[in-house]
């Protein structure tokens, strides 16, 4: 028996990076799915198909994950689609670095609307159909910047502890009703969002790291694989930190 069979995932930001791994692994665990892109339409495409070939349903939106009126748009034409949504993980990111006195207005409004207006707003769609059923389990991307901050990173980091308050938060509203929140902090992961790290001196990064590598992408899927599963079902409002021990 998978792990998923017979649900279905709604993934935002799934064409590339943590989130196509997410699709992957949900996938392979029998669940149909339903998953949002902003512009990579071709890699969209290809994932559609590699799902697909992996014996499921599944099909991509380009859906803007900010945006409130076009997640309630996609909501509906994910319901419509599928029938229901049991799982839903809130993946969309962005990254915009500069110190503060650099940074613009516009890249922190870009950068909470994206990371964690985002994560509002499909919540706040998601719930109604998962409260009919009694049952559902939203995951969130934060990340360890949100717990520890990071010199450059204000907006994200701030963005990413947003992200930690909200979803304890609902998980408190929402737990009688069955339906479990939680959020995964990665440390630093191996996708386009991180390529510059691996430019300079990778060994000044492995230092804050026990670890002493940068994650796979699949490694923090495994984490979403258990928070959306069976396996984890009196786990709600938590944080865990796949970081190869960067918070310890
Ligand atoms: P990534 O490789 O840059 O991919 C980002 C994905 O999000 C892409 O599929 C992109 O779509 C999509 N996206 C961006 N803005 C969107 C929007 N407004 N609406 C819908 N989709 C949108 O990022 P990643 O590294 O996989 O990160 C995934 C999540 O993990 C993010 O929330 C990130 O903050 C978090 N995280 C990452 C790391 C890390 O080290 N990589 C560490 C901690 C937390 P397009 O391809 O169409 O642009």
């Amino acid at each position: 028996m998978k792990l998923l069979e017979h649900k279905i995932a709604l993934i935002t930001g799934a064409s590339r990076g943590i989130g196509e791994a997410i699709a992957l692994k949900f996938a392979e665990n029998g669940a149909d799915i339903a998953f949002t892109y902003l512009s990579s339409d071709e890699r969209a495409k290809a994932l559609e198909q590699k799902l697909q070939q992996l014996g499921v349903k599944a099909k991509g939106y380009k859906s803007d994950a900010g945006d409130y009126a076009s997640t309630e748009l996609l909501t509906a034409a994910v319901l419509n689609d599928f029938g229901a949504i049991d799982i839903c993980v809130n993946n969309a990111g962005i990254s915009r670095d500069n110190l503060l006195l650099r940074a613009t207005p516009e890249q922190w409004d870009d950068v909470i609307q994206a990371n964690l207006k985002s994560v509002y707003n499909l919540t706040r769609q998601v719930i109604k159909p998962m409260m009919k059923a009694r049952a559902g389990s939203i995951i969130n991307l934060s990340s360890v910047v949100g717990i520890r901050g990071n010199s450059g990173q204000s907006a994200y980091a701030a963005s990413k502890a947003g992200v930690i308050g909200f979803t304890k938060s609902i998980a408190m509203e929402i737990g009688s009703r069955n339906i479990r929140v939680n959020a995964i902090a990665p440390g630093f992961i191996e996708t386009d969002m991180t390529n510059y790290l691996k430019d300079g001196d990778t060994s000044k990064w492995f230092e804050k790291i026990p670890m002493q590598r940068f994650g796979k992408p699949e490694e923090v899927a495994n984490v979403a694989l258990f928070l959306a599963s069976e396996l984890s079902t009196y786990v709600t409002g938590q944080v865990i930190n796949v970081c190869g021990g960067m918070t310890t």
